[in-house]
């Protein structure tokens, strides 16, 4: 049984002020939640967003992670930085870090397998753009990013996939619950491929892109739909609507 697993992406959103009054309202609205609950952060909000979700049953995430252990890498965070702090969760190569930032499928992989050497869970992101889902590279695409992204990774079921259709982020379009269903299942079949029946099977996968209040619940409702990685609903307390998706 895939325990289903629903991640917030502030971004660049919120402040200290703002995160902690959200995550007091958010609090009492989650406790109920079957399903495991993550708003991943700005690092600079880290400290203060774990000191407001103590107790509670939202977990933080970070937005990055470098993987160097330590060193001249101005501007990064590595991964005892965030265990410091308790974080669990990392989301890895998420598609603004690889449209702006100049992530590749070669970073994603040094990243993700830092973070899963250190204990941390990456949410490794994978998803096409418009342009390669017009002209039918949707699968190259995936196939690339899943082949490069976790080469070398030993145990699949120790990190999270979100599938993340570019053209489905912060646009208010979502993918229909089947055009997410198909593509998410293609994944766990190249996983399959690339580990084990067994680990495919076991590893969750998120659907994100433009994920709300209103469609969470036939995305949810997909066979191979294990939860949501939320960028815009998770800066209010829709949040928790999609998070009690089961209610
Ligand atoms: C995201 O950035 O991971 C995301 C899914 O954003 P949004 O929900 O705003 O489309």
């Amino acid at each position: 049984m895939r325990k289903p697993f629903i991640a917030g992406n502030w971004k660049m959103n919120m402040t200290a002020e703002s995160g902690t009054a959200l995550i007091k309202e958010l609090r009492p609205l989650v406790k109920e939640a079957k399903c495991e609950v993550a708003l991943c952060v700005p690092a600079i909000l880290i400290p203060a967003m774990v000191k407001a979700a103590k107790g509670s049953r939202i977990k933080i995430g970070a937005e990055n992670v470098h993987w160097a252990e330590k060193g001249a890498y101005t501007g990064e965070i590595s991964v005892n930085m965030l265990k410091e702090y308790g974080v669990k969760y990392v989301i890895i190569g998420h598609s603004e870090r690889r449209q702006y930032f100049g992530e590749t499928d070669e970073t994603v992989n040094k990243r993700t397998l830092a973070a899963l050497a250190g204990g941390l869970t990456p949410i490794v992101c994978v998803g096409e753009t418009l342009k390669e889902r017009e002209s039918g590279k949707t699968n190259d695409v995936l196939d690339r990013q899943l082949t490069e992204g976790l080469k070398g990774v030993e145990d699949l079921t120790k990190l999270v996939i979100a599938y993340e259709p570019v053209w489905a982020i912060g646009t208010g379009k979502t993918a229909t619950d089947e055009q997410a269903q198909e593509t998410i299942a293609y994944i766990r079949k190249k996983l399959s491929k690339l580990f084990s029946r067994k680990e495919a099977n076991r590893v969750r996968i998120q659907y994100g892109g433009s994920m709300n209040a209103k469609n969470c619940k036939g995305l949810m409702a997909q066979p191979d739909i294990d939860g949501g990685l939320i960028g815009g609903a998770s800066l209010t307390t829709d949040f928790a609507c999609i998070v009690n998706f089961d209610k």
